[in-house]
């Protein structure tokens, strides 16, 4: 039996466990820095495989590393399993079903990516066992990555430190190994406060905080024709400072997402957006102050370790598919709109697009390819990807075309497909982790290929060194 077969074996006889694990994430649909539940359930779950546990790790109240083994290499797997807000969908429904009004959902299928990763922890815990094999797996349980940005903190803190490799994967309409960068991000909150006046009888003593965002905004707006061409500024006003037109603003504020291709980038970018905040601060005569939130690096993809992922992906392939699952991936491809189909036929090339149009959902791995595909989001793998060697794939865990956080992936949350591509890439995780294992070179050639990405750059985390994440009692009502 070779090593894919042997981990399939493992993975399928724990079926069960895995699919039950993720259906209940599901229903949780926790949001960011609130996966109580979530996160017990994934402890439980590792605690029962023979894990030990270490819970509230870098000041994360659902953060948490489960650890098997001893000794070098460490192999880290990342889950997450936070929700979006206002995503609430029946899962199985062919059309748009809220089960509550603007209640959650799991519209990014992380209940599928912390299970597709426990799985990978689980059957490298096995092989390593059975085999009487020297190293560690340790499973990160990483919370808030929608927004807030878990990883972040844990890299700030040192937590990837003695790690050798690591290892994710992400819900898509596609099997892949990934070979892509992304946008670094910061994410910051202004607050200006001014002064409440009578706004008809006595304007001249009021000091308008809300004009100072209003302000702010147009300041930015303008910075963007002068700015390099990957960058995104955008900005959602979370305090308007009431509602009452007569009552001059005393305080108001405004959330900002800033990203560019390169930290140093981001932080130039933000700079200029502060100042925009301090002229407005000035303008209007009223005090500003702003905090830092959160923040990613770029992604830094590894060849090295992505292409042993490749052929193992190869050699796994992608389970057949029931009529049943062919059936509603088509009833979920009908819901796109002509503009969504072509977007993701244009992703894919001609050829893909065409077999997948009558049978929208993929069953086969996607060529590899070493031209690194650039992401306009951002994400906080990114920060664990300049620390140490890391590789992810994704599996078409939803019908050819579905956005990422729309209603239709909450509705294929829990499809015999979706199992079956957290189930694939489980197993390709838990493979490559394998031939790391038992092959040291690969780790070598690795971190040979990160510090010559990284050309002399050491890791700074864009986050203050004292931002402690936030508790879930701030969480209560935020944005
Ligand atoms: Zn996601």
């Amino acid at each position: 039996m070779n090593v894919s077969e042997k981990i399939s074996e493992i993975i399928e006889s724990k079926r069960s466990l895995f699919t039950n694990v993720s259906d209940q994430i599901w229903e949780y649909a926790e949001t960011r820095f609130e996966e109580f539940h979530s996160a017990d359930l994934l402890c439980q779950s590792l605690t029962n495989e023979g894990f030990s546990v270490t819970r509230g790790v870098a000041g994360l109240e659902t953060g948490f590393i489960g650890s098997y083994g001893e000794g070098h290499p460490i192999i880290s797997i990342l889950g997450e399993f936070d929700a979006l807000a206002g995503l609430s969908q029946e899962a199985g429904s062919k059309s748009f079903n809220p089960i509550s009004v603007n209640g959650n959902g799991h519209g990014c299928g992380h209940n599928l990516l912390g299970v597709g990763a426990l799985s990978a922890a689980i059957a490298v815990k096995e092989y390593l066992e059975e085999n009487q094999l020297a190293g560690t797996v340790r499973y990160y349980g990483c919370p808030a990555e929608e927004s807030g940005y878990g990883k972040t903190f844990m890299a700030r803190d040192g937590l990837f430190r003695d790690v050798d490799v690591a290892f994710s994967w992400h819900p898509a309409t596609m099997n892949a190994v990934m070979h892509s960068t992304s946008n670094a991000v910061i994410h910051a909150d202004f607050k200006f406060l001014g002064r409440s006046a009578h706004a008809g009888a006595s304007p001249h003593l009021g000091r308008s905080a809300l004009d100072a965002v209003e302000l702010m905004n147009v300041g930015v707006n303008y910075m963007r024709e002068h700015m390099i061409d990957e960058a995104r500024i955008h900005y959602a006003v979370t305090n308007t400072g009431g509602f009452a037109p007569n009552v001059v603003q005393s305080e108001s504020e405004v959330t900002y997402l800033i990203r560019a291709p390169k930290p140093h980038q981001v932080r130039e970018l933000f700079d200029r957006v502060v100042d925009c905040a301090r002229g407005a601060a000035l303008m209007t005569q009223t005090k500003m102050e702003f905090t830092i939130q959160g923040s990613c690096h770029n992604l830094i993809p590894n060849l090295t370790l992505e292409k042993v992922m490749y052929q193992h992906m190869k050699e796994l392939g992608f389970p057949s598919l029931s009529e049943a699952s062919i059936e509603f991936a088509k009833a979920m491809y009908d819901t796109l709109t002509d503009e969504e189909k072509q977007s993701s036929a244009m992703f894919v090339g001609k050829e893909m697009a065409k077999r997948l149009k009558d049978r929208p959902i993929a069953d086969f791995i996607a060529p590899f390819s070493e031209n690194a595909k650039f992401m306009g989001g951002s994400t906080d793998v990114a920060d664990v990807s300049w620390n140490v060697p890391t590789a992810q794939c994704v599996t078409s865990t939803w019908a050819f075309g579905t956005p990422y956080h729309t209603w239709q992936v909450v509705a294929q949350g829990k499809e015999e497909y979706a199992h079956d591509a957290m189930l694939l890439a489980g197993k390709a995780i838990a493979c490559t982790a394998i031939s790391v294992l038992e092959n040291p070179e690969l780790i070598e050639n690795a971190k040979r290929e990160l510090k010559e990405t990284l050309d002399g750059k050491r890791y700074e985390s864009l986050i203050p060194s004292d931002l402690v994440p936030p508790n879930s009692k701030q969480m209560i009502n935020s944005y």
